[in-house]
């Protein structure tokens, strides 16, 4: 899937739990909180894609998500990308095929998601607010990226920095401060295994069984048949699949933050 999917998937994956946990579970968000952790997950989302990398020298090419925060995006990606090929190369068995690029492989995996939301929740409980306002920083400026593509392509990558910074200095402002924010991290892992998902419906698919061993394979590409896995960028995936995403999301949002408006203005339905 293309950038503005994961991102839109992880938000609406976000917004629909959300929901199922204040209707069965009776577990209430106040509205920044909401909006936070759909902003995370969006972010979250795209986060896995951090492994394709363009040229840092020249500026360009890469993941549009490593394209976020300039060169500056480019170099971690560049990093990651190089990272993920080494354990790609160390966990290799005699059957998997040679690879000279590590997309797709080791930030494609459960364990890597696991990582990721343990890793952001033990920084937000060892940092309080000054992790989180990191966190959120970086997270913003991805979701920012994947939902507005457009606009993002537009302003630059200065222009998403500094408006993500504000929304993160916004949100640490008027978070309360007592609390590990455990939130936070399950939303980033939950964005990445949303995306992990993203990337198995397509043809090209993800390493979701790493690291166990099946024939000689350890990093076996899992996808639906080709018969029915969506092609990237695709018309199916551009009009049916967003148009479905945000129609979820919507649905969601209005179920979610319906009772608060309906409770602030008196009104008794
Ligand atoms: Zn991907």
């Amino acid at each position: 899937m293309m950038g503005p999917s994961h991102a839109l998937s992880g938000a609406t994956v976000w917004l629909a739990g959300s929901l199922a946990l204040d209707h069965f579970a009776d577990y209430e968000q106040s509205p920044l909180a909401l909006a936070v952790g759909t902003a995370v997950c969006a972010g979250g989302a795209l986060f896995p894609d951090l492994d394709l990398s363009g040229k840092v020298t020249r500026n360009q090419g890469g993941a549009t998500v490593a394209r976020t925060f300039g060169v500056f995006s480019l170099f971690v990606a560049e990093v990651t990308e190089k990272v993920s090929l080494g354990v790609y190369y160390a966990t290799k068995l005699k059957r998997d095929p040679r690879r000279t690029n590590g997309h797709r492989t080791l930030t494609h995996t459960i364990p890597f998601t696991v990582l990721v939301g343990w890793g952001t929740t033990a920084l937000c409980a060892a940092y309080g607010k000054w992790a989180v306002i990191g966190i959120l920083f970086f997270m913003f400026g991805l979701a920012l990226r994947g939902l507005f593509d457009d606009w993002a392509e537009r302003a630059g990558w200065l222009v998403v920095t500094l408006a993500s910074l504000a929304a993160a200095w916004f949100t640490f402002a008027t978070l309360p401060g007592d609390r590990g924010y455990p939130m936070i991290g399950l939303a980033v892992g939950v964005g990445c295994f949303v995306h992990i998902l993203g990337d198995m419906i397509t043809r090209a698919g993800v390493p979701i069984l790493w690291p166990i061993p099946i024939k000689r394979r350890m990093w076996r590409m899992i996808s639906l048949p080709d018969s029915i896995a969506l092609r990237a960028g695709g018309k199916t995936e551009v009009v049916f699949v967003r148009t479905a995403l945000t129609i979820v999301s919507v649905l969601s949002a209005i179920g979610l933050v319906a009772p608060h408006l309906l409770d602030r203005f008196n009104i008794d339905v």
